[in-house]
Formats: structure tokens, sequence, C-alpha cells
């Protein structure tokens, strides 16, 4: 399989049309068989459920190639369950997990030549969704929908090297208490644009959100989880229902209790507290964990003792397994790597 002429380690995180998508319809209460298709654009109703109300989901998960020279994904059943989790919650029917996987997948090895070499950093993301597609005027849940998978190639995250981050508490909420912040829904991104443009105008590099009831307890960002490293080398993580559960960071859980004999607490925690952590990390499928050096809140710096220039040791060690366990140069636990070809 020759690869495409792509400067992998020069690639950014934009959007590169990759040579097919997986897609299948839902019609009359039942699934087509799906195919794998060319065309890169989708034709629906003008009235479609996801343009009038935003009937919509997605997951996010990435494509490599490991040092043996295999093509994986990472723990891609987590992504399915999610899926069904988050369709379940906007009346959307579901696709099938075992299913989805194949098309991942199927999907996946269609674009083989778009699956980056071992060891350029590089990576082929991989976005599967769901939107309603059947015309609704009236408030309710469409009758058709459309599953969709595409891939696109992105570079290395961390190029030119680990930047900590600064970050503000925000003023805004991201999720509703028993709202939707617990599921991949689009709308939850839609509504966090405001903000996030708001801090970039500032200086900010992302927002930390607060629990939207008592704006006392750290949440998370619009796109990642919090992990937090004590002064004694506890690993700590906010528990709450309006979190969304994210698999780098489940992972992650994993990596410092077994691999790293760290002790872990996922537990409520308070904004009080932050100034009396070492560490402080965002954990999501793009960065694996992203360093925060600074957290502002309105005007009172939180300044990490791991400082602006580099991760944090523990942070560090978490980031080198985890990413040796994705990259096949460590043993992973049972079902983690799912090898396409
Ligand atoms: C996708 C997402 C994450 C990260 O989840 P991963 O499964 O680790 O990629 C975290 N927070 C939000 C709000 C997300 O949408």
């Amino acid at each position: 399989m020759e690869k495409k002429n792509i400067d992998w380690a020069n690639l950014g995180f934009g959007y590169v049309e990759t040579d097919k998508r997986f897609v299948a319809n839902y019609k009359d209460g039942a699934w087509d068989k799906g195919a794998l298709i060319s065309d890169s654009t989708v034709a629906i109703s003008e009235c479609a459920g996801v343009l009038q109300y935003a009937q919509t989901c997605f997951e996010g998960l990435k494509a490599y190639t490991t040092e043996d020279g295999h093509i994986v994904t990472f723990r891609p059943d987590l992504n399915a369950a999610r899926m069904k989790a988050s369709c379940e919650r906007l009346e959307m029917p579901v696709f099938p997990e075992e299913r989805f996987i194949q098309a991942v997948s199927d999907t996946v090895a269609a674009n083989e030549a778009y699956v980056p070499p071992y060891g350029s950093g590089a990576t082929l993301y991989v976005r599967p969704f769901m939107f309603g597609s059947s015309a609704v005027i009236g408030v309710s849940p469409a009758d058709e929908y459309q599953f969709r998978v595409f891939t696109t190639p992105v570079g290395p995250y961390f190029k030119g090297g680990v930047k900590p981050l600064t970050i503000r508490v925000s003023d805004f909420d991201r999720a509703a208490p028993h709202g939707t912040g617990h599921i991949k829904a689009g709308l939850n991104y839609a509504m966090s644009l405001y903000a996030i443009v708001d801090a970039h105008q500032k200086g900010f590099d992302e927002n930390m959100y607060l629990d939207p009831a008592t704006r006392t307890k750290v949440e998370e960002t619009g796109g990642a989880n919090f992990l937090f490293v004590t002064r004694d080398n506890k690993v700590v993580t906010p528990k709450s229902d309006s979190i969304l559960p994210s698999i780098t960071r489940r992972s992650l859980v994993t990596v410092a209790k077994e691999y790293l004999g760290l002790e872990v607490e996922e537990r409520e925690v308070a904004f009080e507290e932050v100034k009396d952590f070492a560490e402080c990390g965002l954990c999501g499928t793009a960065a694996v964990i992203s360093p925060v050096g600074k957290i502002v809140d309105h005007g009172n710096e939180i300044c990490l003792p791991s400082g602006m220039t580099e991760m944090g040791p523990v942070t560090k060690k978490l980031y080198e397994t985890l990413t040796g366990i994705q990259m096949g140069r460590i043993e992973a636990p049972e079902g983690w790597i799912h090898v396409i070809k």
C-alpha cells in the first residue's frame, strides 16, 4: 500500500478529505446495510431534524500505526457504547455497537493510504456521527437518520514541544444539571463557541467550567476532562453527572493504578482545592494529556508548581505510559488495542 504524499510531521488539526467514508441510513424503523462511498457531501431536506433542532451526536477516535506495523484503533468499543448513550438521550436510533466498530475498521482500512507511519506523531482521526435527516417542523424526533464515519489525517499534537496551557475559570456554563453534558452532542459545542472565542480573545487557551448549580466544583473544559496530581502523588479526577466520560481519562486512571501503582481518587473536586495541587492536565483523544501551567480565576492566578515549560513528572509518566501502550511499545490491557490490519 503506497502512502499518500503528505508531510505528516507538519500536518495541523484541520479537515483533509480522504477517499472513502461509511454511510448507513435509518428508515422505516431499520438501518440499511450501509456502504463505503466516495462522495464527501451530504444532501438532506432543508427541514432536516439536524438543521432545525440540532438532533446530532458524534464520536472521535484515532487510527495509527504501531511499532510493529499494525494499523489499530484504541478501545473503539467504548466509543460505540458512548455513542449508544448519546443516541438514547437524543431520541435517535442506536447504530448497533458491533456494527459501529466494523464501520470504523472498514473506513480506516479503505483509507489506509492516509494512516500516518509509526513515529511520525501524526494519526488518522476518525469521526463517527449521526443526524436526523428527515423533515421535522413540529418539535419531535426525526423519522429518518444517517450514520456516517469519515477520517482525516491530523498532525502531532505537541508540534515544537510541549507547552503548558493557561486556562481561565469561565463565567459561562457548559452543561446544565440533569442536562446533556454527559453525552457527545453537537449542541454542547455550539453553545461553547462564544465562551471559547471570548477566552482566546483574552489570551487564554481554554475555559475551566465549574458545576453550574453551585459554581464551586471543577467540571471540565469544552472538550477535555481534568486530571490533577496532589503534592503527595495521588491522582485526582472530578466526578460529576454532567461531565463527558472521556475514554482517555478512564484509561489514564487504569494506567495510574495498574501500571504506575498510584492512588487514584475519582470524586468531587472543589475549586478551592485547586491551588494545592502539584500538577494539572487535560485529557482527551487529541492530546492524550495536555499539561496546564496556570489557572486564572478572575484575575487571581494559580500557578501550578510544574511550571510553564514542561509536563509535571507524574503527568509525563502517565502520558508516556499510555502513548507507549497505544503505540505497542508497552503491553496493553486485554482488549484495549483493536487491530484493523
Ligand atoms: C470528547 C470529549 C472529551 C474527551 O473524550 P475522549 O474520549 O478522551 O476523547 C472530553 N470532554 C468533552 C466535553 C468531550 O466532548
